[in-house]
This record gives structure tokens, sequence and C-alpha cells, in this order.
């Protein structure tokens, strides 16, 4: 058995490197009949090699035999009349999206986890085991699928009756391979190239009531308008410094395939804002760290403020940070945190972009978290129910993502986080405003980030050229409008 399998592993490995071969010199819709006729060249040479080795005159007939094997062919191929014909059916595809649009057919996305298999995959999806395995057979064919990566996403056409039509999926340099059923259990395997194409959507639009009401009037997705606040957080409070009459100018990125349908999540290339009192223009830059940021025409991005209640949901202020008169034992004691009261298993997210230092339990602090982050400061995280799971020391986390949940794990009388924020290895007020400050680019990042924001954006000259306010680290507090902003500016001076 042990031996079979290799054998049948050593075929379809040397299937898939013929096939590369045929899709290179551009012939690969014929490889079965390729596959076919090389296959009787051998045979007929292996036949007719025995003839050459003895002499001629013994073997009068040898001309006869010559003509067998090309009868052989036209008899093969007659038998492969039924056979399902395999072409790239560039078609086929599109078919299939516009059924997603015309809403006969449902489109699911499912991306490749960590340690699952393709068969995982299409199992979740509710393929049945012989569908399934053809599929994976038919896609063979075309990569080896030892070489997808985790986080492939794949796409999965199906009938209203959760039925599998279709599967595709785009694969490292653009290539789309596909697996679409065209009768009931024929999978056809093809693949089309630079299907799924990447367009850049300019929306411009005027501040009626709200920025986010007005933006998505303006045709802006919910999903973008997500990523504009928060990448302008810190730098404008969306409640109070944006005012009817301000405009907007927003740039992001949309992927769309041969069909017109819109795939994958939506990306946000630029900010434009005009407000009464400044003009805001935020370009999208991927750094060669890997990090995405946004910088202003100068190649200069903006500060980033920690949080200050890094749980997602609202959250009691149960104690302050400082001196405090301890309940049971009744004398001073200086609390080197916030403790935020929230329910059990709140999420807990990070407060800012980091790495993880300590993760485990400490003492009173019970499951605890400890991150590092640039410029000297550190965050703790106490009390902890659990911590996500994929999480361990030297994890890298961004602002605003998941790290736990709240518990009272520790010297604790109830659910509450206890947030610390070091800097320089020396607790300080989290209620204070912390801030890591604005970075420049430059050399080679900066003259990438320049042409790149140069064909982004038509008036990028007049953003570089013009008066452009410096990139604000500290959000003045804004007396008038906010009476809100203002108690809560009070509040942190005398918790202080
Ligand atoms: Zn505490």
């Amino acid at each position: 058995m042990k031996l079979q399998e290799r054998f049948q592993h050593t075929l379809r490995r040397g299937r898939a490197l013929r096939y590369k071969t045929y899709k290179k010199i551009g012939v690969a819709r014929h490889r079965k009949k390729i596959d076919l006729s090389l296959f009787l060249m051998f045979m007929f040479c292996a036949a007719t090699f025995p003839f050459f080795l003895t002499p001629k005159e013994s073997h009068p007939d040898v001309s006869e035999q010559k003509e067998v094997p090309a009868q052989a062919i036209e008899d093969v191929h007659a038998d492969l009349g039924d056979e399902p014909v395999i072409e790239p059916k560039q078609t086929s595809l599109d078919e299939l999206e516009k059924r997603v649009q015309l809403g006969e057919l449902t489109l699911n996305m499912a991306s490749l986890e960590k340690g699952g298999s393709l068969l995982s995959l299409l199992s979740n999806a509710g393929v049945s085991t012989g569908d399934r395995l053809k599929i994976v057979d038919a896609l063979e064919l075309m990569i080896d699928l030892k070489s997808l990566k985790p986080g492939l996403m794949f796409m999965l056409f199906k009938t209203p009756d959760h039925r599998v039509q279709g599967i595709s999926c785009q694969i490292h340099d653009g290539e789309i391979i596909a697996v679409i059923q065209e009768e009931e259990g024929q999978w056809t395997p093809f693949t089309a190239a630079g299907r799924i194409e990447t367009q850049s959507i300019r929306k411009i639009g005027t501040v009626e009531r709200t920025f986010s009401g007005s933006a998505q009037k303006a045709g802006i997705p919910e999903s973008v308008v997500a990523q504009v606040t928060a990448a302008l957080d810190g730098e404008i409070d969306f409640a109070t410094d944006i005012h009817p009459g301000d405009t907007f100018d927003v740039i992001f990125e949309t992927k769309v395939t041969a069909g017109g349908l819109e795939v994958g999540t939506k990306q946000l290339l630029f900010i434009g804002l005009k407000t009464q009192k400044k003009e805001i223009y935020r370009y999208a830059f991927t750094a060669a760290s890997g990090t995405t940021s946004f910088y202003d025409a100068r190649g200069r991005s903006g500060a980033k403020a920690f949080m200050k209640r890094p749980l997602k949901a609202r959250s009691r202020l149960s104690s302050p940070y400082g001196r405090r008169r301890h309940p049971i034992l009744m004398y001073e004691i200086f609390h080197h945190g916030v403790d935020l009261a929230a329910p059990t298993n709140t999420p807990i997210m990070a407060a800012m972009d980091g790495v993880i230092t300590q993760l485990g339990r400490k003492g009173g602090y019970g499951k605890y978290i400890r991150l590092r982050h640039t410029d000297g400061y550190q965050t703790a995280y106490g009390h902890m129910n659990g911590y996500r799971q994929d999480l361990k020391v030297g994890s890298k986390v961004k602002r605003g993502e998941v790290i736990g949940y709240v518990g009272s794990t520790g010297r604790s009388t109830g659910p509450h986080l206890h947030f610390e924020v070091l800097k320089n290895n020396k607790t300080v007020d989290p209620f204070r405003r912390h801030v890591i400050p604005s970075k420049q680019l430059s050399g080679f990042e900066l003259e990438q980030f320049l042409s790149a924001a140069e064909s982004l954006h038509p008036d990028f000259a007049q953003h570089r050229a013009g008066k452009i306010p410096p990139v604000q680290g500290l959000r003045p507090f804004q007396s008038p409008v906010s009476g809100k902003k203002e108690s809560k500016a009070v509040n942190h001076k005398k918790s202080r």
C-alpha cells in the first residue's frame, strides 16, 4: 500500500511538472492530448525498439507493424469522445460571477487556516467527499498544493441550496486558478491571468451633519469611513472638530473581477479634510517594515495617541491613578494604574502598536500582559480572564487589536482591567495624554512615498507646497463647543 501511494505521488508530481511546462509554452489547454500522444509515442518506440536490434530480413512485416500505433491513436481518441473537454473556459467564471450578481448564486470567501488543508476548507464549505477529491485533483494539475500559504482566500460559488458550483482563488502573482463544475460531478480546472483588477475610487463631499453620515451619502463604504476615523484618531475628534460645510476628499482602493464583482477588503489610500481650522492631507504608505501608516505630503506620519480605555465596551473608572486610601486597611497606598470595571470577557485591546514582552500569571496582577512600545513606553494589563489564543511573548500587536479578556484573576474583588502605562520604566497616569511622536520618512523610502503619492492624487504638488500645518500630537481640548470634553479634562487634573 505504501509503495502504491508513493508510486501515485510520483505520477502526480510528474503530471504537475509536465503541465507547468505546457503552461509555459502556452499549450496547457491541449495537455490531455499531448500527454496521450507522448504516451503513445513512448509505447510505439518501446514496441518497435526490438526490431531495430534484429536483422531486417527476418521481419518482412515491419512496415505493417508501424501502422498499428497510428491506428491506435484514432481508436483511443474515439474512446475519449465523451470525456469532459478540459479547456480554459474564461467565460465560465464570468458566468458564475454574473449569476452572483443576478442573485442566483451566493459568493462565500474562505481562507486557508494555519495548519489546515484545502480538503478541510472544502469540507467546512459542505462539499461532498467525492467532489472534494475531484476539486483537489483538478487544482493539483495547476499548482503544488503544498505551496499554498495560510490566509490564502478562496471564493466559493454556491447555489441557494448550498451546493458548491465553483471555486476560484488568486495565487501569488495575480494569477487566478479555478475549478468549476460544468456538469454534475465533472470539475474542470482552468486558469485566467490577471482577472482581478485594482481600482482607485475618489469621493468628494461636504459635511451636512456628521462626517460619517455625509461620507456614506457620498458613496464611501462604511468600512472605509471607519478606516478614516481610525487613521485620524487622536488628531481629529469627529464629534467636535467637524462642522457642517467642512469638505472631505477620500480615495480608496477596491478589487473588482472581470465580471464586475467586488471582492476583498477596501483599502483607504488618501484622506483630505478641510475644516474651519485646518486642512489635513494624509497618504497611506507601506514602509519597508511592512506597516502601513498615513503620512502628510512631506512624508511625515501623524502622531499616535495611546488609548486611555483599551476596552471594547463601556467601562467605569473604579479606581484612578495615584494615591488612594485602601478601602480595608485604611492607609494610603499608591495605585500604579487605573481600574476599569467592565463585564467579564470584555475584549481588551492593545493601547498602542507594540510587542508582547510578558504574558502569564504575575502575582497579584493575576493573568497579565506587558507590551513594549517605541519611545520608552510600555503598557500592562492585569486581572485578565484569558489571553487571545495565538499570542505569545514576541508577538507583534497593532493599536486596537484584541489581546485578551477582562477577568478577576489575581488580587481582585470583581471583573475589571488594571491598566498601566509606563514611561522609561516608571508608571504614569494612563488618563493623561501619551503620544508616540510623528516620524519623517527619509532616503529611498521617502522617494518611494513621494512618487506613489504623486501618482495617487492630482493635487499632490499643492499639498506638498502649500502651508501644511504641523502634524499635531496633542489635540487641544475644545472649550466652547464641547462642555463634556472640558469637564473630563478637569477631572483628569483632579485625579492626578
Ligand atoms: Zn488596579
